[in-house]
């Protein structure tokens, strides 16, 4: 496939003349039934991981989330109607440029009072999400911080318009078959016991993190066990992936074509965020797939690594990428490149997976997404489980989409007390 990197990214950039239907849509969200915005706060909590999961990277015991909560009333009714929005933002700058405390200080003394100033400028009227956009720019590369105010805005007007997430996508009942990540294992046996045990609760593919001295013959043992399991029929055996995290050095490619001999689905960003070099020479060594992750911080960024060869299937993460509306222009550039895609996972609550299992229900991707239910690694959520049940012919999980209103449930606010919620109320502007 060639691509031209001067192609544009439908929807992305000002010269964007036609942006494709569901880009529009999502602009559109809002336009003609007015918000009034009233207040904002950020809260922030602590969610405890069910057992830490180990990366090249360290170690996860606990997932901090920020929260932003608008209180916004419908302008022609006076109900009143919430939008909640959660940040992507871990508690270091492993994997992303902002941590938690950056996007703290992001929303709260930028963007939220740039959200309430603009509001103030049409007499207190929320802005539709297109005109939302803008404000991104007010904090350049902090794509997460955007992405959370984004979400509160979009889950107002959705919630004010009684419609959902997956109504404005047009998947309202669909299911996803959800992928499972297994972190790092302290000897080959242990990962194959995870691995088993992820595909015995039916999950159709399982991401591996690998990392310098736990990777080929940790995965080769994989393979011999995924082979033996395909060959006696027993149930379900779910596709292998790997992911590196960033972790490997250009000097690791031809170490790293060991892996090809697996039947992987692909090899998940080996190399660091602004390696595409490397990416780029494992690619053209290898015929299993490269995917980037942490380098795809943006659209100009997923149709540069592609065009250069560094990338062959694009992970989408709406956070990452500066929102759900660059999302959908990724995923439209995707369908129209012929690019492979799937939705990647932060660990998020219930509330951050409601939005990216709609993602990964939309038809072309075809690749299974990070959508584990939270309950997988998260002890406490702060919103109902999403249904699920386990397709009889296949013995694979099922995550129904979320077609309730706004992007989500709104959350707990008994759970957010019992965890110690910290809040704090933000001036509008
Ligand atoms: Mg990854």
């Amino acid at each position: 496939m060639e691509v031209d990197p001067h192609d544009d990214v439908s929807g992305s950039g000002p010269t964007a003349a036609a942006p494709p239907p569901l880009r529009h849509a999502w602009d559109a969200l809002g336009t003609g039934a007015a918000l009034l915005l009233d207040g904002a706060e950020l809260v922030r909590i602590g969610l405890p991981m069910r057992a830490p999961v180990g990366t090249a990277a360290g170690t996860h015991r606990s997932r901090p989330l920020l929260l932003v909560h608008l209180r916004c009333r419908i302008a022609a009714t006076g109900v009143v109607v919430d939008g909640w929005g959660e940040c992507a933002a871990l508690g270091d700058t492993t994997y992303d440029a902002e941590d938690v405390d950056d996007a703290w200080d992001t929303l709260g003394g930028i963007l939220v009072p740039a959200l309430g100033g603009a509001a103030r400028s049409l007499g207190g009227l929320l802005h539709s999400l297109g005109a939302v956009q803008p404000l991104a720019a007010l904090a350049p590369g902090r794509p997460l911080a955007f992405a959370a105010l984004e979400a509160a805005v979009a889950d107002a007007h959705l919630r004010a318009s009684g419609g959902s997430f997956a109504d404005l996508l047009g998947v309202p009942g669909a299911e996803v078959a959800p992928g499972a990540v297994v972190g790092t294992a302290p000897s080959p046996e242990d990962l194959v016991a995870a691995v088993a045990s992820r595909a015995a609760e039916g999950y159709v593919r399982v991401k591996v993190k690998i990392g310098p001295g736990a990777d080929v013959d940790m995965v080769g043992a994989l393979a011999d066990w995924a082979a033996a399991a395909e060959e006696s029929c027993t149930g379900n055996v779910p596709r292998l992936q790997v992911d590196g995290n960033g972790a490997y050095g250009p000097g690791d490619v031809d170490h790293l074509a060991r892996l090809d001999p697996f039947r992987l689905l692909c090899i998940e960003q080996p190399f660091a965020r602004d390696d595409l070099a490397s990416h780029r020479r494992l690619a053209e060594r290898i015929d299993t797939p490269v995917c980037l992750d942490e380098s795809l911080d943006g659209p100009v960024a997923v149709v540069d690594a592609v065009a250069s060869g560094a990338c062959s299937v694009v992970c989408v993460k709406p956070a990452r990428l500066g929102g759900i509306g660059n999302a959908l222009d990724v995923v439209a550039w995707c369908q129209a490149a012929g690019v492979p895609w799937w939705v990647g996972g932060m660990f998020e609550s219930g509330i951050g997976r409601r939005v990216t299992t709609v993602l990964g229900a939309l038809p072309g991707s075809t690749l299974p997404g990070d959508l584990a239910p939270p309950a997988a690694y998260l002890t406490t959520d702060l919103v109902p489980p999403a249904a699920q049940r386990t397709d009889p012919a296949s013995a694979t999980m099922r995550v129904a989409v979320w077609d309730g209103p706004g992007l989500a449930p709104v959350p707990d606010a008994a759970v957010l007390e019992a965890l110690g919620a910290r809040h704090a109320v933000v001036p509008l502007g």
